[in-house]
């Protein structure tokens, strides 16, 4: 496999609130895809971070009763702080009120064709809660129906992003997968929003509605940018588009593997407004979108606020992650989070269900396998074996292709992540079963040792424990981690990787 560039990123949350296990799935998900990339060799970059300029983290912070900046420090060094949590590989973290983001966002905007933004008076009901424009016709008794609250009424002179305009070329992209929308489902979504027709989008805001928060439109200081104008920005900004830095150039200008990783609400802001206001910067366009499903817990969505909800009936440790990974570790909640549901639907997180597949695939399956491994091959030499190992993937045995690589084959391309894991789980089912038919603790001798050995390293009737150990690493790297260190040196049984949950 030639080795590439790949650049991956997750949508930048809001900072009013706490992060809740439902941004933990996407981060997981890009994680994997990160760490994915870098194994099999390609250079890799990884960047997530947080939304700060929108005005509902002002809302927020005004109701806390605190600085707005104060608060925003401290929400977004919750989501900085998930990295030690969820086990997270991400290479940088961009805040879109660090300075680096600000220049970018200005310099962006005056990159745009300056016909595409032009200024207009305007009325319309707008949802804090959504940071957009709602027409008549979306509201349910004059509410937004994702908010339950009743929409702002604004009239005010605002410059506008002629979206129009690149309609058909925006549907020409699509329909081609030249930017390419997984699921196919998401895809057609899409192209059929775009088939209603596409009208410009505000823009800019006054000073005043933004209470004073937020990027200034350059060159004119009485206006503040859009939050999703200069969100966007960030996928550029945290690579260094500002000062045109090695970075930008590297895993933008010169990659053909962008991809973002976003929910499904915010869809059309990266599909459409997106790719259209880099048409218009002349800038490349992302060449893949992943759109996944809605974490719901115990059936409820969770939104910020119905998560504070959830922890007042005392299921707040399921809604916030950090409260998870302590009870159970961060290894079992990303297998869950990338397992047991379709990547493309909405899932359910009970914490019920979540025991069952612990104790299941984890303590039963993957932990059980490794001790029973452990205690047929304790003494023998780890390090000599994986050198053999290494040595038989060099001389190609069977190709040249890892476990890793052959699973990706599978999954990468739709971004299946449960087809993969349910992949890796059958491998380590057959090894087993060739444990329990062949008995391998009754031979003798050297031909006893040979085949205890290959329980190891075999690469060709089955698939040994150090391809497994290779192929689980993206997706579960903790444990990965301390497989490899229990089967070096001299190999000895250890602690259960997933001991037992009542
Ligand atoms: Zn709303």
């Amino acid at each position: 496999m030639e080795n590439s560039k790949f650049y991956i990123t997750t949508a930048i949350p809001y900072v009013n609130a706490a992060p809740h296990i439902g941004f933990a799935l996407e981060v997981v998900q890009a994680d994997v895809l990160a760490r994915y990339h870098r194994l099999i060799g390609d250079d890799t970059y990884f960047l997530t971070g947080t939304d700060e300029n929108a005005l509902k983290n002002v809302q927020a912070a005004e109701e806390a009763g605190e600085e707005v900046e104060t608060f925003v420090d401290r929400n977004s060094k919750r989501f900085k702080d998930l990295k030690g949590a969820l086990n997270l590989s991400f290479d940088d973290f961009i805040r879109t009120t660090e300075d680096r983001h600000i220049e970018g966002a200005q310099k962006f905007w005056k990159a745009c064709n300056p016909n595409d933004i032009y200024k207009k008076k305007y009325r319309g009901l707008y949802c804090v809660g959504c940071e957009e424009f709602k027409k008549g016709k979306d509201l349910v008794d004059g509410k937004c129906p994702e908010h339950n609250t009743p929409c702002e009424e604004v009239e005010e002179e605002n410059y506008f992003f002629r979206l129009s305009k690149y309609q058909d070329q925006l549907e020409d992209l699509i329909e081609k997968d030249e930017l390419k929308i997984i699921p196919k489902t998401r895809k057609n979504e899409v192209l059929s929003f775009i088939n209603q027709g596409l009208e410009d989008f505000s823009i800019s805001r006054s000073v005043e509605r933004a209470h004073g928060w937020g990027i200034p439109v350059p060159g004119d200081d009485t206006q503040i940018m859009y939050v999703w104008f200069d969100a966007l920005t960030n996928y550029l900004t945290g690579l260094g588009y500002a000062k045109n830095a090695e970075p930008f150039k590297k895993f933008w200008l010169e990659n053909p593997n962008r991809i973002h990783v976003i929910g499904k609400g915010i869809i059309r802001f990266h599909a459409v407004y997106w790719p259209a206001m880099l048409l218009s910067a002349e800038l490349p366009l992302p060449k893949k979108i992943f759109v996944h499903g809605y974490l719901t817990v115990d059936g409820q969505k969770i939104s910020k606020s119905q998560g504070q909800a959830l922890r007042r009936k005392g299921l707040g440790n399921v809604v916030d992650p950090f409260e998870f990974v302590k009870k159970y570790g961060s290894d079992p909640l990303r297998y869950y989070l990338l397992s047991k549901f379709s990547p493309y639907e909405d899932g359910d997180l009970s914490e019920e269900r979540f025991k069952k597949t612990y104790n299941a695939d984890l303590a039963n399956g993957l932990g059980n396998l490794v001790s029973r491994i452990a205690k047929l091959v304790e003494g023998f030499d780890g390090d000599r074996l994986w050198k053999l190992y290494e040595e038989s993937k060099q001389k190609g045995e069977k190709g040249t292709t890892t476990l890793l690589e052959e699973t990706g084959n599978l999954w990468i391309e739709k971004l299946n992540f449960s087809a993969a894991l349910s992949s890796i789980w059958l491998d380590m089912k057959t090894l087993d079963r060739w444990i329990e038919r062949e008995r391998p603790w009754e031979l003798k001798g050297d031909n006893k040792f040979r085949k205890l050995g290959k329980l190891l390293t075999s690469s060709t009737a089955f698939n040994g424990l150090f391809r497994i150990v290779e192929a689980l690493e993206p997706f579960l790297p903790e444990t990965s981690e301390k497989i490899k260190k229990q089967f070096s040196g001299k190999i000895a049984p250890a602690q259960p990787l997933f001991p037992r949950l009542g």
